[in-house]
């Protein structure tokens, strides 16, 4: 958005204040609301952790590979390096990747090397053209880092690089991601796991609800809604809203393999220490999904993890929204690493860790420290907003309780 719309938002969300409960206007793809909304606090307490989970996003500043090279008589497909937008793009990288394979001109057979949510997708895009799929993998969900994601519909999050993006490489981009909503929306379900659900950023300045995103194409940012004062429960100013595709990747993982293995594809558990194994493979299409893997099989010494570290909370079925920029800003090289927080069956899930360049799996207990009690403070902050600023539901009993970090056992 641009300094003369957002000066337009300005002055729009200060004429709303005078007009109690009247309905949303939008003008710049921002729409202001004061319409009350009531949201059960999440409930955070050291006693309430069920687990903290650890997975490294493969990180390419230049953005991921997604290109067919010849490996002998193979066609060879990599389809890697999509940092923390794996699981949003793989729908569509996957689809390009089959695509390449078409140009193949033996018979239909594709061997996909990765379990991932990025080998997943791209088995069943073969699949959908009509190729017989085998994948070999060294892992198999739930021992995948797809596994270990938030997962919102998050496709340029530490995607690429500010100054590693070229034309070529947006225009690539914008393509597939174009393609992976569109089939992640058809979804939508509990076969798959994924939903819809609002997320609310705290803002105490209105410029930061009017930012944009310039890799992500206009017309897929959606629309954001500006709640006014009063008409929230987050401990700011403002609260912004957003519609979010989630994946639950326990449910979609397991659900894709099925699918997988339905229209007659096989897994077939194997590691590959170097390319030239690959040449033992049968089949003459070769997709490479294998994650941050690629850096040792292919050498590919651009490729680096992106920790990052999930701690989660006993479920909490009234918690039905998510949240994005809870708490204190990140350490010193990644400043602006905010707070997130997605409700799913499987817990509620606090996150918000990016360590460049690390690649131990176990958790970082200063960071485990941060994103717990950001959100401590946080949603106490917000349970304890004035009867007179909530609706609805009472937060009484929802508070949380203990401020002792427990050691890492
Ligand atoms: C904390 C956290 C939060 C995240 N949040 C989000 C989010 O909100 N939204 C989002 O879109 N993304 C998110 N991500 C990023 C996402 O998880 C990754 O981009 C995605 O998992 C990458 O998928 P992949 O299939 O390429 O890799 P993986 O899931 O790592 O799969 C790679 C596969 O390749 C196999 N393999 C590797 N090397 C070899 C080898 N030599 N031989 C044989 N097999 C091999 C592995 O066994 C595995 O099966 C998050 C990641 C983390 C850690």
């Amino acid at each position: 958005m641009n300094r003369r719309a957002m000066i337009k938002l300005g002055g729009m969300a200060a004429l709303g204040a005078g007009f109690g409960g009247c309905a949303s206007r939008t003008r710049a793809g921002i729409t202001t609301s004061n319409a009350a909304v009531t949201l059960a606090p999440v409930n955070v307490a050291w006693e309430r952790i069920i687990r903290t989970t650890v997975g490294l996003r493969p990180y390419r500043p230049s953005g991921f590979v997604l290109r067919a090279e010849k490996l002998d008589s193979r066609l060879l497909i990599h389809n890697y390096g999509h940092g923390g937008g794996g699981m949003s793009l793989s729908w569509g990288c996957g689809q390009r990747a089959a695509e390449m394979a078409l140009d193949s001109t033996g018979p239909r057979r594709a061997a996909v090397i990765g379990c991932g949510a990025v080998g997943l997708a791209a088995a069943r895009q073969l699949q959908r053209r009509g190729f017989d799929v085998t994948i070999y993998t060294a892992a198999v969900p739930p021992d995948t880092t797809s596994n270990m994601s938030l997962a919102g519909f998050t496709p340029t999050s530490a995607v690429v690089a500010l100054d590693g993006r070229t034309p070529a490489w947006d225009a690539q981009f914008q393509g597939v991601v174009e393609i992976a909503y569109r089939q992640l929306q058809l979804l939508v379900g509990r076969d798959y796991g994924v939903s819809w659900l609002y997320n609310y950023s705290p803002i105490d300045d209105l410029r930061i609800a009017a930012g944009t995103n310039t890799l992500m194409p206009a017309h897929l940012q959606g629309e954001r809604e500006v709640l006014e004062p009063g008409a929230h429960p987050l401990p700011t100013k403002y609260a912004a809203r957003r519609s979010e595709l989630r994946i639950e990747p326990s449910i979609y993982l397991d659900a894709m393999l099925r699918d997988v293995a339905q229209f007659g594809g096989r897994v077939v558990i194997r590691r590959f220490a170097d390319p030239r194994e690959l040449l033992s493979l049968e089949e003459p299409v070769i997709v490479n999904c294998t994650g941050l893997g690629a850096r040792e099989l292919f050498g590919d010494q651009e490729l680096i993890p992106l920790k990052g570290q999930l701690t989660v909370l006993v479920p909490q079925p009234e918690v039905d929204y998510a949240t994005t920029g809870a708490g204190r800003a990140g350490s010193a090289d990644l400043p602006s690493a905010g707070l997130h927080m997605m409700p799913r069956a499987d817990g509620i899930v606090l996150g918000g860790t990016r360590e460049r360049d690390v690649w131990t799996l176990e958790p970082n207990e200063d960071e485990l420290k941060r994103v717990v009690e950001g959100h401590r403070e946080f949603f106490t902050a917000m349970g304890s907003v004035p009867s007179t600023r909530r609706t609805g539901r009472s937060a009484a009993g929802t508070r949380s309780s203990s401020s002792a970090p427990p050691r890492f056992r």
